[in-house]
């Protein structure tokens, strides 16, 4: 039987309803995180929940449990589903009330549901993805990782129609991010990613990257840069929790570099492997899927 998290419980999956009046459910008033599970352990946890306890800050929802109380639960589901690769997904939102636009009144707690999933682990070194380029329609608080995702979806959707895994957003021409990740270019040999502004979201695996470009002296800047730019590097990367670091090969129809992924992406994918098995333990590439 499937387990979740609601309230900080642990119950199972066919006791959880969705209240009608949840302001999730009706205004995406909330914010979400993503951890991915790697030999059953979480990986940069305490970077997620800090996020997401920002997240929440931000829209002034007050988490009422500590990173270490998340954490403990959290564990605990991982167990109980017996999830060995996967991601747990959680969110808070703002609580059930009558539907209105303003705030409930403070007594109103917000709802906190966890659930887990299994994903294979796909392997150190990703093959090349499609990417298109969209006008980066969202709101300009891009920092927070709310629930309203529709901006998201609407750019994700085409690249599904345009047979492509990912849509690169920009405005008016400076690229931000992806529809679900976190977009660099490599020029010269140095990693260009847009800084961490209300206009992106900082994603985790952004900051780990960075921290290994620092770790071993591959040269970086946070800045942002133009379509052109992006058409024109020699490597393009995204990342993500879901997709780890993975090279764009394709955009817009168009090959980046030789059309495969390149040295400094390599250098990237198999550091943050490292950070994977420093954290969570030796992974056998022979479970790769
Ligand atoms: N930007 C957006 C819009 C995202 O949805 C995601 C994935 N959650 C990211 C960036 C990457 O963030 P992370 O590395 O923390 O998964």
């Amino acid at each position: 039987m499937e387990k979740m998290i609601l309230n900080g419980e642990i119950r199972n999956r066919s006791e959880i309803k969705v209240e009608i009046e949840d302001r999730g459910y009706q205004f995406g008033d909330g914010v979400y995180e993503v951890i991915r599970i790697y030999n059953g352990k979480l990986f940069t946890s305490e970077m997620h929940l800090a996020r997401l306890i920002e997240s929440a800050k931000k829209i002034n929802i007050t988490i009422p449990y500590t990173i270490e109380e998340i954490e403990v639960k959290l564990k605990e589901l991982i167990a109980e589903n017996a999830i060995t690769f996967g991601t747990v997904y959680m969110q808070f939102t703002r609580g059930v009330s009558p539907r209105n636009h303003a705030f409930p009144s403070t007594d109103v707690a917000p709802v906190y549901v966890a659930y887990t999933k299994e994903v294979p682990y796909s392997g150190v070194l990703k093959p090349g993805a499609k990417a298109i380029t969209v006008e980066d329609i969202r709101w300009l608080r891009c920092d927070i990782k709310s629930l309203n995702l529709l901006g998201n979806i609407l750019a994700k959707q085409k690249a599904a129609e345009a047979g492509c895994f990912e849509a690169i957003q920009h405005r008016c021409g400076t690229v931000t991010e992806g529809s679900s990740s976190n977009v660099s270019i490599v020029v010269n040999g140095e990693l260009k990613t847009h800084p961490a502004t209300n206009l992106i979201l900082n994603g985790i695996t952004r900051q780990v990257m960075i921290k290994i470009c620092k770790d071993l002296g591959i040269s970086y800047k946070e800045d942002d840069f133009t379509l052109e730019e992006l058409l024109a590097a020699e490597e393009v990367i995204m990342t993500s929790t879901t997709a780890e670091i993975t090279p764009i090969t394709e955009i817009d129809g168009q090959a980046i570099g030789n059309g495969e992924s390149g040295t400094v992406t390599r250098q990237l994918q198999q550091a943050f492997h490292a950070e994977i098995e420093r954290q969570c333990g030796h992974i056998s590439e022979s479970i790769v899927k």
